[in-house]
């Protein structure tokens, strides 16, 4: 059976912070929700601003970065849903502190289970989204 909404949240995940978010981010996760949508795979998003004590950039508390969850996920959709974003969008994603690499979609585990966590480079700033936008 097909999922009928484009993306579901978390229950954690506040709906009105899907206005916080920068657009970019939101165009980003339109292109993950289609993806997921053909590949019959459900789009859940675990986070979008607010912050968790492993977290070692910015990227969410300033509104362009969200975690989609893997649950029924196999290795192979990971990579492809990655590949997909890198091509249709990877020109949008963030600059590597570490490495200096531009990436929108990095799958990893920061200590609260694997996702993939989607992230847009820090353009656009001057506008007040993430955690700046809830006052
Ligand atoms: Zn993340």
């Amino acid at each position: 059976m097909r999922p009928d909404l484009w993306l579901t949240l978390k229950e954690n995940v506040l709906v009105t912070d899907l206005q916080m978010i920068r657009p970019d981010l939101f165009i980003v996760l339109g292109y993950v929700s289609w993806w997921c949508f053909n590949n019959n795979l459900p789009c859940r998003v675990t986070s979008l601003i607010d912050d968790v004590p492993q977290r070692v950039t910015a990227t969410h508390s300033e509104g362009r970065a969200a975690d989609v969850s893997t649950r029924g996920f196999g290795p192979k959709d990971i990579t492809n849903l990655i590949s997909f974003l890198e091509e249709k969008v990877g020109h949008m994603g963030a600059f590597s502190k570490s490495d200096g690499k531009q990436r929108v979609a990095i799958y990893h585990n920061v200590g609260l289970g694997h996702h993939i966590h989607i992230q847009v480079k820090r353009d656009l700033d001057g506008g007040f989204y993430g955690k700046e936008s809830r006052h």
